[in-house]
């Protein structure tokens, strides 16, 4: 049956505010898509801290209101536009972004944004890939510049892009450390890739990762935290070393100094600056990890879309991460 006419449930923000903006409405209609677009039915999707400062209105990037957030879903594709060559109803799909959103029961995503999910990855998975694994591989090799053999320090592994990021370095000769803030956090960072796994919660954990580097420190690092960890990540970076700006979560103090004698980069990264090239060699590099299976997203907790206020909160002020939160429809 055609998508026209049809009602379904979703996620909607009228006003940009706090969690309880996202309403929960089953009288949406189903979107159409236009020629160069797929329309899903959505299994899964995932939440992403970004999906909270756009809903607070805070972000560079503010949707028109009234909008439906999440870009990153996994479903099947129900219908077709009519200049759509490589989709077909029923085709397993995951997404990099989407027109109408993912917190709903159906979404619109343009052609070019839409990937086949290869049988290996359950929908769960498939939620779990778009902006934890782009992000991370864009960290490292496109801003970092990272090279098999280096030391990575993924300070923040535990989360959405932290489990990835510890898959991406292991599996490309990286040495790999992982901090996490939770007993059960460390043992998944250890499981997904990391040699060794450090809490960011223990006083003296920042000279058990200097030690374990042989003193010499570390080649680059992933930061998720950097409003809390970038003037301690300059003193841990080796000769050349380069540091990744991924979250940030407010502003701190540092001595310019400390890039000086070793000099070291901070690098910003942002992952909607990618282009169509970049996203490319991205999707090429994580297809070869879907089918060599070092790619698999570990999923934490899970929602229902009822529940989108609760999550979040949750994504944001709740600590010791289990890996990529997701709603499962
Ligand atoms: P997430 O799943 O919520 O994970 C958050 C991670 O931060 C967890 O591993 C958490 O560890 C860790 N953390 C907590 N306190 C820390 C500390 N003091 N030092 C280091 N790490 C700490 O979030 P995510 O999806 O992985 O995203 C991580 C950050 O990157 C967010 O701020 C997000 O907005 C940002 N991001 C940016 C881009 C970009 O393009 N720049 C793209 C994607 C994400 P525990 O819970 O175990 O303590």
């Amino acid at each position: 049956m055609a998508a026209a006419g049809r009602l379904m449930r979703a996620i909607r923000v009228a006003e940009f505010g706090k969690p309880e903006v996202l309403k929960f409405l089953t009288d949406v209609p189903v979107p159409s898509p236009g020629d160069h677009q797929v329309l899903i039915r959505v299994h899964a999707c995932g939440i992403n801290p970004v999906d909270t400062y756009i809903r607070a209105g805070v972000y560079a990037r503010k949707p028109n209101l009234p909008y439906t957030p999440g870009s990153d879903i996994s479903g099947t594709v129900e219908e077709v536009g009519k200049n759509v060559a490589g989709f077909k109803k029923g085709d397993r799909v995951f997404t990099t972004s989407t027109i109408t959103g993912g917190y709903a029961e159906y979404t619109i995503a343009s052609e070019e944004t839409v990937y086949q999910l290869p049988e290996q990855l359950s929908f769960r998975q498939g939620a779990a890939i778009s902006v934890p694994y782009f992000t991370a591989y864009r960290a490292l090799f496109h801003k970092a510049h990272g090279k098999p053999g280096e030391v990575v320090l993924i300070h923040g592994a535990s989360g959405g892009v932290g489990i990835a990021a510890c898959q991406i370095a292991r599996a490309h000769g990286f040495k790999v450390f992982g901090t996490a803030g939770s007993p059960e956090g460390l043992n998944l960072v250890l499981q997904n890739g990391a040699h060794k796994a450090f809490n960011h919660r223990d006083q003296d954990y920042m000279e058990k990762i200097q030690e374990a580097a042989g003193g010499e420190g570390v080649n680059v690092i992933l930061e998720m935290l950097s409003n809390v960890n970038l003037s301690n990540d300059l003193k841990l970076l080796t000769s050349g070393g380069r540091v990744v700006i991924i979250g940030c979560r407010g502003s701190i103090e540092i001595n310019p100094r400390d890039t000086m004698a070793k000099e070291s980069s901070i690098i910003g990264v942002s992952l909607f600056s990618s282009t169509k090239e970049e996203w490319r060699e991205a999707a090429a590099a994580l297809y070869g990890g879907m089918e060599s299976g070092w790619l698999k997203p570990l999923i934490g907790p899970e929602y229902p879309l009822e529940k989108a206020a609760q999550a979040h909160v949750d994504i944001i002020q709740n600590s010791g991460a289990t890996g990529k939160m997701i709603f499962v429809l």
